[in-house]
C-alpha cells in the first residue's frame, strides 16, 4: 500500500471512530471495534439518528472530503465518465470521457455500441444540435403512434 493510501485509510479510521464514539456516548452504547468495516456498519445502523443530530452537516462534510481524497489516491489519473443519453446514429448510449488536462488523450464523447461514433471536444456543439434534432424527431414519431 502506498504511503498516501495508508494515510487516507488511517484518516478514514480516525474520522469514523470519532463519529462512532459520539454515537456510542450519546446513545449509551458499546462502541464498535476500531476497524473500518465495523465502524462503518455501526454508523450505518445509526444513520437516521445521525441525520437528525446538530452535527450532521459536519459529518457529511468530513465523509465527503475523505471520499474525495481516497478516490483521488486510488484513481490518480481518473477519467470521468458522464452518461449523456442516446446516440443520434444508433441504439447505443453516449458517454463523455472527460480526461484531466495533463492526460495524453483528449476528452471525447463515445458511443457504447459503435466505436466509429466518437466526437472530439471541438464537435460537441454540433453533436448537441444533432441530439436535440433526433429527440425532436423521436417525440414527433411518438405523437404519430396510435
Ligand atoms: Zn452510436
Amino acid at each position: 500500500m502506498s504511503p498516501a493510501a495508508a494515510e487516507v485509510r488511517s484518516a478514514i479510521r480516525t474520522v469514523l471512530a470519532s463519529w462512532a464514539g459520539l454515537v456510542a456516548e450519546e446513545r449509551h452504547l458499546e462502541p464498535p471495534a476500531r476497524d473500518i468495516p465495523a465502524l462503518a456498519r455501526f454508523l450505518c445502523q445509526h444513520v437516521k439518528w445521525l441525520a437528525r443530530h446538530p452535527a450532521a452537516g459536519e459529518l457529511v462534510d468530513e465523509i465527503r472530503e475523505l471520499t474525495r481524497n481516497a478516490r483521488s489516491i486510488a484513481y490518480p489519473n481518473s477519467v470521468r465518465r458522464v452518461t449523456l443519453g442516446c446516440c443520434p446514429d444508433c441504439e447505443g448510449e453516449l458517454v463523455a470521457l472527460i480526461r484531466p488536462r495533463d492526460d495524453f488523450l483528449p476528452s471525447e464523447i463515445v458511443c457504447t455500441t459503435s466505436p466509429s461514433h466518437t466526437w472530439p471536444v471541438t464537435c460537441w456543439t454540433t453533436l448537441a444540435r444533432q441530439i436535440r434534432g433526433s429527440q425532436a424527431q423521436g417525440s414527433k414519431e411518438k405523437v404519430l403512434e396510435p
